[in-house]
């Protein structure tokens, strides 16, 4: 039978149909086969060598490995938002249009071309989250930017135009209103519970231990209550954290751990879905806020939203969150490469 969830953290209402997997070509178990790739792509604009078809680089993590880098920050090629349009002061031209300024930046995660997070060395994946985090407060403090949307598109279904491993950050002029609306939300149960709103969320969910898949010191991985897509995944950390700009060094490490952890546990039941991974936050500025808690969501791209979606803003999540987190749970975690 399906049931509606409703998310206490964004608000959003879920159909939650797991029946409709037995629809033909429904099934969100299909494995999914992994494209192999070159470890080097002579036309692949994030290859060493190929630098002259990059607008610019805007950071080096140095190794002493070749190619001399071990993760690269440059600007994208086709930003959505740009820096240099009207630097902001006339850029409002009324209530609802506004020049297009902002920032997208392009964090690529390793030399190789056929790297993955799922099977990078420690070393490796903290590298990537530290850049993640260095380019998210960064950004975050530049005049007149207001939210920070740090991403990662993987598979082309997902929007990766580009096969080689990388993430991006958008900064924004403005806060998208569906964040406002779950920041007024959180803002809400804070004032009425004197409590954050995730907060309490985790201690429910660490005490149901139905959508649990894995913990470490400092967070906790589960498939949420009202899961919008099967397999979706939230890893948060566990003590009250407002803004992914207040994490230190040594969790970053732990972070990348259980991220990697997590797209194993995922590849293990789907093979190699695509997906999306957004860092939910607000910026430095809101370090500190009792009620904001910061998180990281996976979301395996699976199902296609149809005119249902499109029309009302629910999703139909045809799996079972408690289904999905027990294999994801029972699948294997990381295996470090012999
Ligand atoms: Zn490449
Ligand atoms: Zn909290």
């Amino acid at each position: 039978m399906s049931e509606l969830r409703q998310d206490r953290v964004t608000g959003a209402w879920v159909i939650i149909a797991p029946e409709r997997q037995n629809r033909p070509q429904q099934r969100t178990g299909t494995t999914h086969t992994p494209q192999p790739r070159p470890s080097f792509d002579p036309d692949c604009p994030f290859c060493p060598g190929n630098e002259a078809i990059l607008p610019g680089i805007l950071e080096d993590v140095p190794t002493d490995r070749p190619p001399g880098w071990r993760v690269r920050v440059v600007p994208n090629k086709y930003p959505v938002l740009h820096a240099d349009t009207a630097m902001g002061q006339a850029a409002r031209r009324d209530d609802v249009n506004m020049a297009g300024y902002g920032h997208h930046d392009v964090v690529v995660e390793s030399p190789r071309h056929d790297a993955d997070l799922a099977s990078m060395a420690d070393d490796e994946i903290e590298a990537v989250l530290s850049a993640y985090h260095r380019r998210f407060v960064w950004l975050s403090q530049l005049p007149r930017i207001q939210r920070v949307i740090l991403f990662r598109n993987y598979g082309s279904i997902s929007g990766a135009s580009l096969a080689h491993p990388h993430a991006q950050l958008v900064a924004l002029p403005m806060t998208p209103p569906d964040l406002q609306s779950q920041a007024a939300l959180a803002h809400a149960w804070h004032k009425h519970h004197g409590r954050c709103i995730l907060c309490d969320e985790i201690e429910t969910e660490r005490a149901d231990g139905r959508r649990a898949i894995e913990e470490t010191d400092a967070f906790t991985a589960l498939v949420p209550f009202a899961a919008t897509c099967p397999f979706e995944v939230w890893l948060v950390p566990r003590q009250h954290q407002a803004s992914f700009a207040e994490i230190d060094g040594a969790e970053l490490g732990e972070m990348g751990r259980l991220l990697r952890s997590l797209l194993c546990r995922l590849k293990c039941v789907l093979g190699d879905p695509p997906y999306n991974i957004v860092v939910e936050s607000t910026g430095p500025a809101e370090s500190g806020r009792p009620y904001l808690h910061w998180r990281l969501r996976i979301a395996p791209n699976l199902t296609m939203p149809g005119g249902f979606e499109l029309a009302t803003g629910m999703a139909i999540n045809p799996s079972s969150p408690e289904d999905d987190a027990r294999a994801l749970r029972d699948a294997e975690g990381y295996a470090p490469r012999p």
